[in-house]
């Protein structure tokens, strides 16, 4: 009867902390040698004209307190060790969200003499998002493709050569 109830606890306590998480995701943000032009359209999906806030999306200083990393631009040999840092620093669960073509694929600065590769050669990354850059729109349809697969208990939504096969990173 008793273990019976411990179980009852444990699964309670476990719905009540996935849907606290999914209506409460924190953010930090990285740029790891973007040319700004993805980080501006992050922007314009944080602020009131986008608002992704709806959906309890909220920007995060501090790595220790968010759920979730957005990563933008080619990650170049300077920045590196910086989004290690970052992404270590996170409590998990955690999870990656790569935004533009530069930052799924090297884009436009693939092969420079100071860039390592894309996000994924050096962290796991759990959705892309391409785009040259995203717009707000296709940012915030990301983030629910990732809201929803982890709703469905499964945090890897797309795989990356399925991007690049369609011609779009
Ligand atoms: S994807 Fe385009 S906008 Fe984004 S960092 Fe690369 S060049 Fe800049």
């Amino acid at each position: 009867m008793n273990i019976n109830n411990n179980q009852l606890w444990v699964k309670v306590i476990k719905k009540v902390r996935a849907w606290a998480r999914l209506n409460s995701i924190w953010a930090v943000h990285f740029n790891s040698g973007s040319c700004n032009g993805c980080d501006i359209e992050i922007l314009a999906t944080l602020t009131p004209r986008y608002d992704v806030e709806r959906f309890g999306i909220k920007l995060e200083g501090s790595p220790r307190h968010a759920d979730i990393l957005i990563v933008t631009g080619p990650v170049t040999r300077q920045a590196r060790e910086r989004l290690l840092r970052t992404y270590e620093q996170m409590p998990e669960p955690k999870f990656v969200v790569s935004v533009g073509s530069c930052s799924v694929s090297g884009g436009v600065f693939h092969g420079c003499y100071n860039v390592g590769g894309s996000v994924d050669e050096v962290i796991p990354v759990d959705v892309f998002i391409p785009g040259c850059p995203p717009r707000p729109e296709a940012i915030i349809d990301g983030i629910i493709q990732l809201l929803t697969h982890l709703k469905d208990g499964n945090p890897r939504p797309a795989r990356k050569e399925q991007i690049i096969e369609r011609g779009v990173a």
